[in-house]
C-alpha cells in the first residue's frame, strides 16, 4: 500500500492506526525511527561566571530556549583527557580509565563514545565528529563517527558543521572549539581577563553560525534538534587540573524546540552551622571578588632586610584557591617581594604563608583550613632564623629565611586580595595582628581564640591591631592606638551566624552530557552499561493518543503534515 493511503487511513483512525503502521509495516519502517537529532557543542575551558559576563548573544538564546546550568561540575578531574571522556562517554575515570592527557589506560572498549554506541545501534544514521583539539577524535572518536575531522581552527571546526547541516543529513554532530582553554593558559581564566572574555565571544560566534544553519534546514522543526553546549574544565589563574570550584564548576545547556526552558541553580542552599568561634558571635567582614581592606603607607610595616616581625588573623572560608588572604605583594608570582597568606598552589587543601624577596622564595606549609570554620592563622618571621607558621596556635612548619634580603614593598598592607586587587579571596577575615618581633609559641597557642587585652606580654611589639569588627562602613579602625586603621573597599559585613555554602549536589554532571544525547534520540539507556550520567531532559516513551489527530503544524487542518509529526515524534517524546 503506498504511503498515501496509510496516512489517509491514520487521519481517520487515529493513534491505533500509528502504532500499526510503526510496528506491521516493514516497508515504513524509516519513518519509526526517533528521528531526534543532536548537536553537541564543547568549548574547551569555558568558565561559566565568565561566560555570563561575555557578550553572548548565540548562546544567551540558547539558555532562552532550553534547560541550562551555570552551576554543572566537573566532579571528576579538571584536565581535558578525563573531561572530554566524561562528556562522550557518560562515565568518570573510575571507569574510562583516563586520568590525564595522555590518554594511557583508556577503557573505552567497555565504556564507549555516544557517537559510537549510536552507530552500533543505528548503523544508517550520519555522524560527524569535528576538532579542534585531535586528541578526542584520535583517542574517543576513533573512527566510530562517519566523518571524522581535525582543524586548525575554531573557525574551521564550525565551517565544517556548518556544510554538513547546509549540505547533509546529519543525525548526530560533535564540534570541539579550542580557544577559550588557550587564552585561559595564556592570560587567566576569569571573568575579568579581556582577552578570555574576548574568545568566549568568539567562540559564541561560532556557535551562532552553526545554530543558523541548522535552524535553517528544511525540516528543521520536524528532525526535532538538540543543541547541547558544554565545557570539560574551568580554570583559575592560568592552569586547571585542581579541585577548587573555579575549575570545577562548568556550564551545561540543552536547547531545542521541545525543551521547557529551565535553569538550573545549585538549589538547595545549606548554612553551616554556626562556626566555632572563640571570639564571640559579631558582624564580620567577607570578601568576594576582589574585594580587600588596605592598611595605608606605614613605616612600621616596612622590614627591610633584618626586621622581625610576626602576623596573625583569622579566616573563614570553604575554598582553598590560590587567593591572597592577607599579604603586602602581588601575588601573581612567588617571586615577587613581600609576603602573603594563601593555600596551596593551586587549590589546596593546605594553607600556607609565601616569603620572597625578589629572587629567591620560602614557602611554608599548613593543614586544610577552608571548612567554614574560623581559624587562627599565625606565622613568625625571625630574619636571621627560621619563619615558623601556627594553625589555631599548633606549630605546622618551620623553614629558613635567613638567606632572604628585603621583602619589602611598600608599606601597606592588605586583606582579602593582594596588592594589586587580584587574587581575591572568599570568605571573611577577622583579628589581624602586626607586631615587630616573633612571638613565642606559647604566646601564640594561649592568644589564638582570644581578643588582645593588655596582659599579652608582646604588646610593646605590636603595630597594628585590625577586629575588622564594625559591621558597617568603610573605616576599619587599628586598636594598636597607633593610628593604622585601614580602609574597606568592597568587603560586605555580614553576620556571624555561618557561612552560606552552595550544594551543587543537585545540578548537571559532565557525565550527564552524553547520556542526554542519547535519551533525545530515543536511545534506551541499558542498565548494563553502567553509566554514571542520568538525562536531563528525562527518557523517552511513545506520545500521547490525542497527539495523532492535533493540527501540529498550525496550518489549520489535520494533515499529512502533521501525521508526519507524530511519525518523527513517534517514541521520543521526552518528559521529565
Ligand atoms: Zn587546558
Amino acid at each position: 500500500m503506498p504511503l498515501a493511503s496509510y496516512i489517509e487511513g491514520m487521519k481517520i483512525q487515529g493513534r491505533l492506526a500509528l502504532f500499526s503502521l510503526c510496528s506491521c509495516a516493514i516497508s515504513l519502517s524509516a519513518f519509526c525511527q526517533p528521528s531526534g537529532r543532536v548537536l553537541m557543542i564543547g568549548i574547551d575551558g569555558v568558565r561559566p561566571d565568565a561566560l555570563q559576563v561575555a557578550e553572548t548573544p548565540a548562546l544567551d538564546a540558547l539558555v532562552a530556549n532550553g534547560y541550562a546550568s551555570f552551576d554543572a561540575m566537573n566532579d571528576d578531574i579538571t584536565i581535558s583527557g578525563p573531561g572530554w571522556s566524561a562528556i562522550h562517554c557518560g562515565v568518570r575515570s573510575g571507569k574510562h580509565n583516563v586520568v590525564d592527557n595522555s590518554f594511557d589506560g583508556q577503557n573505552y572498549f567497555q565504556f564507549p563514545g555516544w557517537l559510537e554506541r549510536l552507530e552500533s545501534l543505528h548503523p544508517e544514521w550520519n555522524t560527524l565528529s569535528v576538532c579542534q583539539w585531535s586528541p578526542i577524535n584520535g583517542q574517543i572518536v576513533g573512527n566510530s563517527a562517519d566523518v571524522v575531522v581535525n582543524t586548525g581552527s575554531a573557525a574551521g571546526a564550525a565551517q565544517e558543521v556548518v556544510n554538513a547541516l547546509e549540505n547533509g543529513d546529519p543525525h548526530a554532530l560533535f564540534v570541539h572549539l579550542d580557544e577559550p582553554d588557550y587564552a585561559g593558559h595564556s592570560y587567566g581564566f576569569s571573568p575579568s581577563v579581556l582577552p578570555y572574555l574576548e574568545s568566549i565571544e568568539e567562540m559564541d560566534a561560532e556557535v551562532g553560525l552553526m545554530v543558523e544553519a541548522l535552524v535553517a534546514r528544511p525540516m528543521y522543526a520536524e528532525e526535532n534538534w538538540l543543541v547541547i553546549v558544554t565545557t570539560d574544565h574551568g580554570g583559575i589563574g592560568t592552569v586547571h587540573g585542581g579541585n577548587s570550584i573555579e575549575e570545577r564548576r562548568v556550564f551545561v545547556i540543552a536547547s531545542g524546540l521541545g525543551v521547557d526552558t529551565e535553569l538550573v541553580a545549585p538549589d538547595t542552599l545549606s548554612v553551616l552551622g554556626v562556626a566555632e568561634n572563640c571570639l564571640g558571635a559579631m558582624p564580620r567582614l567577607f570578601f568576594q571578588g576582589n574585594a580587600r581592606a588596605v592598611v595605608p603607607e606605614f613605616n612600621d610595616f616596612v622590614v627591610g632586610a633584618t626586621q622581625d616581625f610576626t602576623v596573625e588573623c583569622r579566616v573563614k572560608t570553604t575554598q582553598a584557591a590560590d587567593v591572597a588572604m592577607v599579604g603586602n605583594k602581588d601575588w601573581d608570582s612567588g617571586l615577587n617581594p613581600g609576603w602573603v597568606f594563601s593555600f596551596v598552589y593551586p587549590s589546596g587543601p593546605g594553607w600556607k604563608v609565601n616569603v620572597s624577596d625578589g629572587s629567591s622564595r620560602v614557602d611554608l606549609e599548613g593543614p586544610p583550613i577552608a571548612d567554614g570554620e574560623w581559624h587562627t592563622l599565625s606565622c613568625t618571621f625571625d630574619r636571621d632564623g627560621v619563619a615558623r607558621i601556627y594553625t589555631d596556635g599548633v606549630l605546622s612548619d618551620e623553614q629558613d629565611i635567613s638567606g632572604l634580603g628585603s621583602l619589602d614593598v611598600d608599606g601597606r598592607l592588605f586583606f582579602g586580595a593582594d596588592a594589586l586587587a587580584g587574587y581575591g579571596m572568599e570568605g571573611a577575615v577577622a583579628e589581624v595582628r602586626y607586631w615587630n618581633a616573633v612571638l613565642s609559641a606559647a604566646e601564640i597557642a594561649d592568644w589564638h581564640c582570644s581578643e588582645l587585652t593588655d596582659f599579652h606580654p608582646s604588646l610593646a611589639a605590636l603595630r597594628g591591631y585590625w577586629q575588622l569588627n564594625e559591621g558597617a562602613g568603610d573605616f576599619l579602625e587599628d586598636a594598636s592606638g597607633l593610628g593604622h586603621h585601614a580602609v574597606n573597599e568592597g568587603g560586605v559585613w555580614g553576620s556571624d551566624e555561618g557561612l552560606v555554602v552552595w550544594d551543587y549536589g543537585n545540578t548537571p554532571r559532565l557525565v550527564d552530557v552524553p547520556v542526554t544525547a542519547l535519551a533525545h534520540m530515543c536511545v534506551t539507556i541499558e542498565e548494563e552499561w553502567g553509566l554514571d550520567g542520568v538525562p536531563l531532559l528525562g527518557t523517552c516513551f511513545p506520545p500521547t493518543p490525542d497527539s495523532c489527530s492535533e493540527d501540529l503544524d498550525g496550518d489549520g487542518a489535520v494533515t499529512v503534515t502533521d501525521l508526519l509529526l507524530v511519525l518523527g515524534a513517534f517514541g521520543q517524546t521526552c518528559t521529565e
